[in-house]
């Protein structure tokens, strides 16, 4: 075997590596992704959960405030059902006006009161509205985000599965090539971002569409040695040669 005929064949190899590493750079990039975009959408998920919790807290206030309101009145009631109930006890007519007054502060406190829990209600009203439509988004994010999630872990599992495929490809594959020559490749393949070597089109570098010079190809047309492109550093090979 001529060492011409070795370089091409080592070329070969390459390429079919290539396409190998494609795919598995792809499904890699894959499973980096798709368990971000879970964390994403949790983060979404956790963030209206959060929306929700911070209105029932403020329904719940308000709810504590109008209790609170309610006893007040009751205390007013009382009050002036005591004081109504002395007025028959009362001995002079200044005592009796004096009392009369002090129910009608009383009542005025009693009707600011009522005007409160009046205010109350509406804000009641308002708050638990919007409770209830938020625990409508809620749950209905709830129920897309776990829909989502299942359905990228299948897809996961899928592209784990699929992976495993490649790496097996991969590793029969791997002994057909020179160690220096996939040590070469190995180093490429990982700073250019999976693409260790590619086509030459119409004098053009198919990595980074830089123009090659003619002895560059008539480098590549030796087989001597792999050939690099000077900009990229990808291993440069004619489609039409191998
Ligand atoms: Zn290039």
């Amino acid at each position: 075997m001529t060492a011409t005929t070795t370089i091409k064949d080592q070329l070969r190899r390459l390429v079919e590596l290539q396409t190998i590493d494609v795919e598995v750079y792809r499904f890699k990039n894959e499973l980096q992704e798709l368990p971000a975009e879970i964390e994403r959408l949790k983060g979404e998920f956790e963030n209206k959960k959060a929306t929700l919790k911070h209105l029932e807290d403020k329904l719940k206030a308000i709810q504590v405030s109008q209790k609170s309101l309610d006893n007040d009145m009751k205390s007013k009631e009382d009050a002036i059902a005591k004081a109504d109930a002395s007025l028959a006890l009362l001995k002079t007519n200044k005592e009796y006006q004096a009392k009369l007054l002090e129910i009608e502060h009383i009542k005025a406190d009693k009707s600011v009161i009522e005007d409160k829990i009046l205010l109350g209600f509406d804000e009641v009203e308002a708050a638990r509205k919007a409770v209830d439509t938020e625990r409508v988004v809620v749950a209905q994010y709830e129920k897309d985000f776990l829909a989502r999630k299942k359905e990228v872990e299948d897809k996961v599992a899928v592209i784990r599965d699929q992976l495993k495929v490649k790496e097996s490809q991969r590793l029969r594959l791997t002994p057909e090539v020179r160690p220096d020559l996939l040590g070469r490749y190995d180093r490429i393949l990982q700073n250019k971002g999976g693409v260790a070597i590619v086509q030459v089109n119409d004098h053009t570098c198919g990595g980074c569409y830089m123009h090659l010079t003619d002895h560059l190809l008539h480098q590549i047309k030796m087989y001597g040695d792999l050939v690099c492109c000077d900009m990229c550093a990808r291993i440069l090979y004619l489609a039409d040669e191998l």
